[in-house]
C-alpha cells in the first residue's frame, strides 16, 4: 500500500504521523468550531485545496479548513481545538516546499488568507499587515507611499508564511531576510491566548526576544495573525548586467571579492550554472550562452553611484576571466531574464518533458543549502560532480552572494531512492563546510533528519523543550521541524555541528 505520508525520509514520515487528535472531529466538535469561527468547511474541494503545498512531499487531507477573518476568531478557534485536543495546522499561501502546511496528522487547517489589511505608518517606517496578505499585494499597497517590502522571494507567499519560514530570496544582500524585516507580530498561542511579540519600535530591550522565537517557527508555536514590517524606500533608478564565466569557481571568486568591496547599490546577485541556463533556454525560449552566468541588479537614487559599483564589479569579473558580459542601463530591460530566473522551479518541472518531446511535467526536488560565501564555489562544484555520478540533471540557481543555492532535480517516483542518496550527500557536504541544510525554505517534514545532523542532539533537545513548554498538548502543527519524542535513529545519528 502506498502511504499518504511517503516522504523523502522514513523518520520524518513516522514523526508526521504523531497521533494528535485525542477526540474525533465529530458533529459536536464541528458545531463548536463553527461557533468559534464562522468559516469552517469540510467540503471535499476545500479539503483538497488545503491538502498540499508546492513541494514534492506527500499530500494529506485535513478534517476541516477554518478561515478566521480576525485575530479574535483565530484565538477562539485555537482555544476550542486546544480544549478538544484537535491539531491546528496554520496555512499561508501554500507555496512552501517542505510540507510545512500539510496536515499529516489530520485536524484543522487554519487558513490565514482572510487575515487582511495593510496600514502604513510612514513616519515610523513601518506597516501593519494581515498575515494572509501576499508579497505582491503588500508591495502594491506600499508603492503609492514610496515604499516596498525588502525581502523578495521568487514565489508569491503570504507575509505570515514568510515570517514562519524565515523566507528571503533575491534581495537579501541589500535588505536582509524576513527575519530582519519583521519587527513585531501578533500571535495566537497554542492555548488560544493572544500576544504581541515585542513593541513596534526599532529598539527594545525588555526580556527574551519572542519575535525571534516565532520567526521560523513554521506554525509549531502558534498562528501569526498580524505583522509589523519595516518599510524600505523605493529606489529611483535601477540598472543591471549579465556576466558569463567559464566555471562556477571564477564567478564565485568575483562575487566574494565584489561583496567585500561593500557595493552598496548591488541589490541582486544571482548565479545560474550552465545546466540552469540550458533549462531556461529550453523552457523560456531564450537564447543565452550555456555558461555559468551571474545576473546582477543595482538600485539607487543616482545613476553615477550605480555605474561606479558596476564598473568596480566588472573589473573583478574581468580579472577573474569572465568570458562576456551585457550591461543594461535601464534595469527594466532585464525584467524578462528575472522572470526566467524566478521561473527556475517551474522550468525544471517541464525540462525533461520538453527535451523528450512528451511535454510531461515532473516532480522537482528543491535543495536549499547555504554555506559561507567563501565555500560556495567549492560546494557547487562538489554538488555538480555528485549529480553527474548519480546521472541527474544538475540545475542550480543560487542567491550566490548569500552562499545559498538551490539544486532543482526533476524526478520520477522510481528514482526516489537515488534522489535521497544524492540529497544526503549534497546536504552532508554543505554541513561539513560549516553550512546549513536550509537557507530559506524551512524544515517542514523534508529536512528533519538533516537539522539533527547540523545542530546535534543537545541543540535539538533545547528546541524540543521549548515546543513542549509552549504547546504541552502538541496541538500546533504536530510533527513539523522536530519530533515530539526523539527516535532511536535520531539519537544514533552522528553529529556534525562544530562547537
Ligand atoms: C516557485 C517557487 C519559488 C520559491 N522561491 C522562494 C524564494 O526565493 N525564497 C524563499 O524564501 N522561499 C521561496 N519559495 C518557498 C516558499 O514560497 C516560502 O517558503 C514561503 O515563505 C512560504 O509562505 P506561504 O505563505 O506559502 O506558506 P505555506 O506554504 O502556507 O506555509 C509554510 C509554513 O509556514 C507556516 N505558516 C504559514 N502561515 C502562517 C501563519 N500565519 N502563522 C503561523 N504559521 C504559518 C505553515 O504552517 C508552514 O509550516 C519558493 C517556492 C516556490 C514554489
Amino acid at each position: 500500500m502506498t502511504s499518504r505520508y511517503a516522504t523523502f525520509d522514513d523518520d520524518a514520515r513516522a514523526r508526521a504521523r504523531a497521533p494528535r487528535r485525542d477526540m474525533p472531529l465529530d458533529d459536536d466538535a464541528l458545531v463548536a468550531l463553527r461557533r468559534a469561527c464562522a468559516r469552517v468547511s469540510t467540503s471535499r474541494d476545500a479539503l483538497d485545496a488545503a491538502s498540499g503545498d508546492m513541494g514534492a512531499h506527500a499530500r494529506a487531507r485535513p478534517d476541516a479548513v477554518a478561515t478566521p477573518t480576525t485575530t479574535a476568531e483565530a484565538a477562539a478557534l485555537v482555544r476550542e481545538c486546544a480544549r478538544r485536543r484537535i491539531a491546528v495546522v496554520p496555512r499561508g499561501a501554500g507555496t512552501g516546499l517542505e510540507g510545512g502546511c500539510v496536515a499529516h496528522a489530520g485536524g484543522v487547517v487554519g487558513d490565514t488568507s482572510a487575515l487582511r489589511g495593510v496600514e502604513v505608518f510612514a513616519a515610523d517606517g513601518v506597516a501593519r499587515v494581515g498575515a494572509g496578505v501576499k508579497k505582491s499585494e503588500l508591495n502594491a499597497a506600499l508603492k503609492p507611499h514610496g515604499f516596498q517590502f525588502g525581502p523578495d522571494p521568487s514565489s508569491n507567499p503570504s507575509i505570515g508564511g514568510m515570517a514562519s519560514t524565515g523566507g528571503s530570496g533575491l534581495s537579501t544582500l541589500k535588505y536582509g531576510t524576513s527575519k530582519e524585516n519583521i519587527r513585531s507580530m501578533v500571535v495566537v498561542t497554542p492555548d488560544g491566548s493572544v500576544v504581541r511579540t515585542r513593541a513596534e519600535v526599532r529598539k527594545s530591550s525588555t526580556g527574551y526576544e519572542l519575535n525571534a522565537l516565532y520567526l521560523g517557527a513554521e506554525g509549531t508555536l502558534g498562528i501569526i495573525t498580524e505583522l509589523t514590517v519595516r518599510l524600505v524606500p523605493l529606489p529611483k533608478a535601477r540598472c543591471g548586467a549579465v556576466v558569463r564565466f567559464r566555471d562556477v569557481g571564477s564567478a564565485g571568486k568575483t562575487v566574494a571579492e565584489a561583496t567585500a568591496m561593500n557595493l552598496t547599490t548591488l541589490l541582486r546577485c544571482e548565479l545560474m550554472n550552465d545546466e540552469g541556463i540550458k533549462v531556461t533556454n529550453v523552457v523560456f525560449k531564450t537564447n543565452l550562452p550555456c555558461e555559468p552566468t551571474l545576473f546582477l541588479e543595482f538600485v539607487g537614487n543616482r545613476n553615477e553611484e550605480m555605474f561606479a559599483d558596476w564598473d568596480a564589479f566588472l573589473a573583478r569579473a574581468i580579472a577573474n576571466g569572465s568570458t562576456s558580459h551585457t550591461f543594461a542601463k535601464d534595469g527594466a530591460e532585464l525584467d524578462e531574464i528575472w522572470d526566467a530566473r524566478r521561473g527556475c522551479y517551474l522550468g525544471a518541472m517541464r525540462y525533461r518533458g520538453l527535451e523528450a518531446g512528451t511535454k510531461a511535467k515532473e516532480k522537482v526536488y528543491v535543495g536549499d543549502v547555504c554555506v559561507p560565501p567563501s565555500k560556495l564555489a567549492e560546494c557547487i562544484s562538489v554538488t555538480e560532480r555528485e549529480f553527474k555520478k548519480a546521472r541527474f540533471p544538475c540545475v542550480i540557481c543560487a542567491h550566490i552572494a548569500d552562499g545559498n543555492f538551490h539544486c532543482l532535480i526533476p524526478f520520477q517516483e522510481r528514482e526516489r531512492a537515488a534522489l535521497i542518496a544524492l540529497e544526503d550527500k549534497v546536504i552532508g557536504n554543505a554541513i561539513q563546510m560549516g553550512g546549513t541544510a536550509s537557507g530559506e525554505h524551512g524544515v517542514g517534514i523534508g529536512k528533519q533528519k538533516y537539522i539533527i545532523q547540523e545542530h546535534g542532539i543537545a541543540h535539538i533537545d533545547i528546541q524540543r523543550r521549548i515546543k513542549r513548554a509552549l504547546d504541552p498538548h502538541n496541538i500546533m502543527n504536530p510533527g513539523k521541524i522536530i519530533s515530539w519524542d526523539p527516535s532511536d535513529t535520531e539519537r544514533a545519528r552522528p553529529r556534525a555541528s562544530r562547537l
